[in-house]
């Protein structure tokens, strides 16, 4: 090919992948991952900036055991909540990024019904923004919360997944989803007591013992009074699990 067609056959095809990407952007512009309003082109923040401003990160003081946010106390304070010395969790430790607010539900809700991957790497990415994210790197797996077999069929895609994949970067620690087992149909959680809620799940859970000796972090979209989490450290704890830690995106706070 002589040169001047080279070029001109260059200039064509990065002009087609620049037009490409400016038909594609007009044509599905990029979303605030919350309110859905439309983003500017060129920038990196998933969230717009009412949205972001109204996050609420999780930091110290909180429960020392589940995390729960302590208010007007001082943020030296190391105990663990009422609920924790009451019924104390199977797990070591769980921390949460954001409290429950309407921002983060919306991205939540969105991220489980769309199932984009991208929208839990972005959460993910807002968590470490706001410094939420513990260093967890000495762990040996990420466990993400496993849902019932007809449920994840009838979905397509597990949420808890894409979360768990979205935080074995910043964690260096491989994902696991062949170690825990939702072996039982619940109702939904929402509604219930919080014994009724520990009811709901108990026996949910079941784990091979390939986690014998290992060091986990439990991966789930959101926390609540924890019974979720607590039955499914429950079954890691029986089969042997050395630690168990867990991540949730956001912590809902029963008022
Ligand atoms: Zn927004
Ligand atoms: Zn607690």
């Amino acid at each position: 090919m002589n040169r001047w067609l080279e070029k001109s056959s260059w200039g064509l095809v990065v002009g087609c992948r620049v037009f490409g990407a400016h038909l594609t952007a007009a044509l599905f512009p990029k979303r605030c991952l919350a309110c859905r309003s439309i983003l500017t082109a060129n920038g990196i923040n998933p969230m717009c900036f009412v949205c972001r401003q109204s996050l609420l990160p999780i930091r110290v003081p909180y429960c020392v055991q589940c995390g729960l946010p302590f208010e007007n106390q001082s943020p030296e304070i190391q105990r663990t909540c009422g609920d924790c010395t009451a019924h104390p969790p199977q797990f070591e430790s769980a921390r949460s990024a954001f409290v429950y607010g309407e921002a983060v539900r919306s991205a939540v809700v969105h991220l489980k019904s769309a199932g984009n991957v991208r929208h839990a790497r972005e959460l993910v990415m807002l968590a470490q923004t706001a410094g939420v994210v513990p260093d967890w790197s000495d762990a040996d797996a990420i466990l993400p919360i496993p849902y019932f077999r007809k449920r994840l069929k009838q979905r397509g895609f597990a949420p808890t997944v894409m979360i768990a994949d979205a935080l074995a970067g910043p964690w260096k620690t491989k994902v696991l989803n062949q170690i825990l087992f939702r072996v039982k149909e619940t109702e939904p959680q929402r509604g219930k007591s919080a014994a009724g809620r520990r009811k709901n799940v108990r026996g949910a859970f079941e784990a091979r013992p390939d986690v014998s000796g290992m060091s986990v972090i439990l991966v789930d979209d959101v926390m609540t009074t924890g019974a979720t989490l607590d039955a499914a450290a429950q079954s890691l704890r029986a089969a042997g699990a050395k630690s168990i830690r867990c991540y949730t995106l956001a912590r809902a706070l029963l008022s």
